[in-house]
C-alpha cells in the first residue's frame, strides 16, 4: 500500500490569491517545492485535493483548472516533487453554473476526494497525512482516517521538517 501526503493547493502549495486560475497569477508558497521534494524523498506519494468552487461560480472553467494543474505538475516534476494526481472539486451548492451547483460529496470538509484517492491508489490512510491551511481541510482528512496538519505559517519547508521528524 502507498503512503501519501495529501495537499490542499491554495495557501499550501501556491499563495491563496482567491480564485486562482491563470498561470501568470501563480505564486509559489515559500519553501513549497523543497517541502514537497522532502516528503517525496521520504517515501510519500503526493496527491493534491483542492476545492475549486470558482467553476460552479462561473469564474473559470474546468479546462482552466486542468491547464494550471498541468503547468504546476510540470514545474514540480522539475523540482523533484512529482504530483501523482490532482483531484479538484468544481462544485458548490450555491453555484451559478447549473451542472456544478450541487451539494456534492467531494467538497471539503467532506472526505470524497480523499476516499476516492485511497481507493484508486491503494493508499494506507494510517500511514498518510494531509496538510491544509483551513480547518475544513483537516476535517476532511480526519473523516477519511488520515491525520491532518494545519499550516498557518509562511514557510512550508520548515513546517514539513517538523512534521517529518
Ligand atoms: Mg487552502
Ligand atoms: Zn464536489
Amino acid at each position: 500500500m502507498r503512503k501519501v501526503l495529501f495537499l490542499d493547493r491554495d495557501g499550501v502549495i501556491n499563495k491563496d490569491v482567491s480564485y486562482l486560475y491563470k498561470i501568470e497569477d501563480l505564486q509559489w508558497v515559500d519553501g513549497a517545492k523543497e517541502a514537497l521534494k522532502l516528503a517525496y524523498d521520504a517515501g510519500y506519494d503526493l496527491i493534491v485535493v483542492t476545492n475549486q468552487s470558482g467553476v460552479a461560480r462561473g469564474y473559470y472553467k474546468e479546462s482552466d483548472v486542468q491547464i494550471l494543474h498541468d503547468y504546476m505538475g510540470n514545474e514540480l516534476d522539475k523540482a523533484g516533487a512529482p504530483i501523482l494526481r490532482f483531484y479538484y472539486c468544481p462544485h458548490h451548492k450555491d453555484g451559478t453554473v447549473e451542472r456544478y451547483a450541487v451539494d456534492c460529496d467531494c467538497r471539503k470538509p467532506k472526505p470524497g476526494m480523499l476516499l476516492q484517492a485511497i481507493k484508486e491508489y491503494n493508499v494506507d490512510p494510517s500511514e498518510s497525512f494531509l496538510i491544509g491551511d483551513n480547518v475544513r481541510d483537516v476535517e476532511s482528512a480526519e473523516a477519511a482516517g488520515v491525520k491532518g496538519y494545519l499550516f498557518t505559517g509562511t514557510d512550508l519547508l520548515s513546517f514539513m521538517k517538523i512534521i517529518l521528524n
